[in-house]
């Protein structure tokens, strides 16, 4: 049973799968996100909720103890879908992890957004790369990753290489992808409590914005915007409302 919750709660999963996600949601018309809380009782956090996800990271306060994230990706990821959402990248069971508050999160899945969700002191990046970890509670974290325009990075063509364009027809990779080359060098980051971006919009999520971007190409990201049929998929900045953003 635990299992199954903690899947229906992980952002973006295919609509197909859950009871709960099978109203059909979008970024665009009348089921576009200020819609989302009207669209299924189970979706109501999304317009009710008080620490909602993304929002504009801007007055931040800073740690006085350091708190480190340890990440810890070293698997080459199972494999790729369009869910209809986003493209999405699964993991082995895990095998990668990241350690926050002296916990092991392991990564399930990760997916991008283009432009990004969050932003970072009013700047909005071109893609968001979101890393999904649970806890053995189901209690989630998510890794976020800014790109700006510039260098090709290396393991986007590897991934891409095995996407198919049809609608949850996932694909196994057949490429053996370094994830260390999908984070930055410095870990510095901003954390935040925040709630999944994606209906039903669950509250009580931990945020991890890294502070330094990488890079794309130009192509690389028509390549993202293709499958998306050029249609956006952020949801809207939310409000901060009674929330501290820790910067460390
Ligand atoms: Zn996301």
């Amino acid at each position: 049973m635990k299992k199954i919750l903690l899947s229906s709660f992980i952002c973006c999963l295919s609509s197909m799968t859950f009871a709960a996600e099978t109203i059909h949601w979008g970024y665009d018309k009348d089921i576009s996100p200020e819609h989302w809380g009207e669209l299924s009782e189970n979706y109501k956090t999304c317009s009710a909720g008080k620490n909602q996800t993304p929002i504009n990271i801007n007055s931040t306060y800073a740690s006085t103890v350091k708190h480190k994230v340890d990440i810890e990706y070293k698997v080459s990821p199972k494999d790729i879908v369009f869910n209809g959402h986003t493209v999405q990248v699964n993991t082995k069971d895990d095998s990668d992890y990241l350690v926050l508050d002296n916990q092991k999160f392991f990564l399930k899945q990760f997916h991008f957004h283009t432009p990004s969700e969050n932003q970072i002191k009013g700047k909005s990046y071109p893609l968001e790369l979101h890393f999904v970890n649970a806890n053995a509670e189901g209690q989630l974290t998510v890794l976020a990753v800014m790109f700006e325009l510039g260098q090709p990075n290396s393991e986007w063509n590897k991934l891409w290489s095995d996407l198919s364009n049809k609608e949850n027809d996932a694909k196994d990779l057949t490429h053996t992808v370094d994830l260390e080359k999908l984070l930055p060098k410095k870990r510095e980051y901003y954390r935040f409590s925040g709630s999944l971006t994606t209906p039903p919009c669950s509250e009580g999520v931990n945020w991890i914005v890294l502070k330094q971007p990488l890079t794309i190409s130009a192509e690389q990201l028509k390549q993202f915007k293709a499958v998306l049929k050029d249609e956006a998929n952020n949801r809207p900045l939310q409000p901060v409302n009674g929330r501290i953003v820790i910067e460390d």
